[in-house]
């Protein structure tokens, strides 16, 4: 694609970065084909290639986004499915960050909008502010009905109404107790063969300790100790997916500082990751920090020791069972996975050396409709991939649904069978930790047992 930058432009870096991207862009289109909000909404501004106009419009020009822009890249899920498919190596996810940064900074969101919005960025980050978030909104959500109702359509952005809606659903009905806090060290069992600190997460810790909790004994089993590094916040994921920066890359920053000292002081092999989300971000923390001489070396160092725990655990010797069983796994390729971290294969490999039948979801390319607050902030979309989402898993009639991302475990949600039983979402991890010595993972508000299958996986 041809560009017109001026000079003065590109002395910034970013814009400079942002015009390598959009030449690399041959408008073939192949990536509207795997776009989910080209496949349900059919408008060319919805699709990869239609958004790459836009900003390189808004950049070229310098231009304040209009609200037009902004609706289009509002919403963008960020799953990077056009990023897999496009034969060029553009970059969408370096071009996009960039636009929301200008979104954010250049344009003048309705009031309530803006409220709801720095609410999320300010309560989701924080594990012990997002906790009393959470039993509020379990409080208000009886009252949800109350809410004036939605007028949403393809061509309408949502209300905060809808919005407000869509996040009270979210909120789980009950939360269960805080897993161990930053700080904690857990030693390797037998001869010690490695040493990684663990992600703790921000929202996963508060909706699923149960998660970090079956990693720790999986890689403890395996001679690995663990540490959960005290001084950790939140990646800056989120806030980052908000188009602010200046709010996420000082998490980011806080991070690098205390994994940096954790890895001089007792010595690091990988910072692992159960969260993809998180992943894909930490990965990138070398690029974010790139101009900036303080951290450019140490995030670099950073992102080369993030590993997502699949990856991690595919390199251990591990003794997985001898027995096979019949339980049928539908695995959920989280898009942060599959698009952001291009880890497609090895989740599927380990659950089936676990024992499992794995089955893959038809359109498994396409997101669930989660993607960090697009849920929250773009609900009618949002539902639309969830149902789709829960229609292609249920087709494979899995016993289990397993997924390497809170975010999409919230989104999907335990789902039914067609003959009504139970499919409950579980993380990789926790199935791998259960087929190799661990306990059954926790399914939630199961009626396991309805089934003979359903009974084996009960008591397994
Ligand atoms: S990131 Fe996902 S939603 Fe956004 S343009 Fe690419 S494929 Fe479409
Ligand atoms: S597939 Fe790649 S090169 Fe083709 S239009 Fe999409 S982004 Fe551009």
């Amino acid at each position: 694609m041809k560009t017109e930058f001026s000079l003065a432009q590109l002395a910034d870096p970013d814009i400079k970065e942002a015009d390598k991207i959009l030449r690399a862009c041959v408008h073939c289109g192949f990536c509207t084909a795997t776009c989910p909000t080209y496949v349900l909404l059919g408008d060319e501004l919805d699709s990869p290639r239609g958004r790459i106009y836009l900003i390189k419009d808004m950049l070229e020009n310098d231009r304040k986004p209009s609200g037009d822009v902004v609706k289009h890249i509002d919403r963008c899920l960020s799953c990077l499915s056009c990023m897999t498919t496009c034969p060029s190596g553009v970059n969408y996810m370096h071009l996009v960050d960039q636009a929301r940064v200008r979104v954010e900074e250049g344009y003048s969101r309705p009031l309530l909008d803006r409220l709801l919005r720095s609410v999320l960025a300010f309560v989701l980050p924080r594990p012990k502010v997002f906790r009393l978030g959470m039993i509020a909104a379990r409080i208000a959500r009886p009252f949800a009905a109350l809410l004036p109702s939605s007028s949403a359509k393809n061509d309408v952005t949502p209300t905060v109404f809808d919005r407000l809606r869509a996040m009270l659903a979210l909120a789980p009905i009950r939360l269960p107790e805080p897993g161990p806090a930053g700080g904690t060290v857990f030693p390797a069992q037998g001869a010690k063969r490695g040493r990684i600190a663990l992600l703790q997460g921000c929202a996963q810790q508060v909706l699923s300790p149960g998660i970090n909790q079956a990693a720790i004994r999986l890689l403890t089993r395996q001679g690995i100790e663990v540490v959960l590094v005290a001084e950790e916040k939140c990646c800056g994921s989120l806030t980052h997916h908000m188009g602010r920066d200046d709010d996420a890359l000082v998490w980011a920053r806080a991070n690098i500082d205390a994994w940096t000292a954790e890895a001089d002081r007792g010595g690091l092999d990988a910072i692992l990751v159960t969260t993809s989300g998180c992943g894909t971000t930490i990965k990138d923390y070398g690029y974010l920090f790139r101009e900036d001489a303080a951290y450019a070396a140490k995030a670099a160092r950073v992102s080369a020791l993030a590993k997502d725990v699949t990856e991690y655990i595919a390199g251990l010797d591990v003794a997985w069972p001898q027995q096979r069983s019949d339980i049928v796994v539908a695995y959920h390729s989280a898009c942060s996975l599959q698009h952001g971290q291009k880890i497609t294969q090895l989740p599927k490999e380990l659950l089936s050396k676990s024992g499992f039948v794995v089955k893959d979801v038809p359109e498994s390319h396409l997101c669930c409709g989660s993607a960090g607050t697009y849920n929250i902030l773009q609900p009618d979309i949002a539902k639309k991939l969830r149902e789709r989402k829960i229609a292609n898993i249920a087709s494979v009639k899995p016993d289990i649904i397993s997924a390497g991302n809170i975010g999409c475990m919230i989104q999907i949600g335990s789902i039914r069978n067609v003959d009504g039983s139970f499919i409950p979402v579980v993380h990789t991890v926790e199935l791998l930790d259960w087929m190799t010595g661990g306990p059954r993972p926790e399914f939630g508000e199961t009626e396991l047992g309805a089934t003979t299958k359903s009974s084996r996986i009960g008591s397994a």
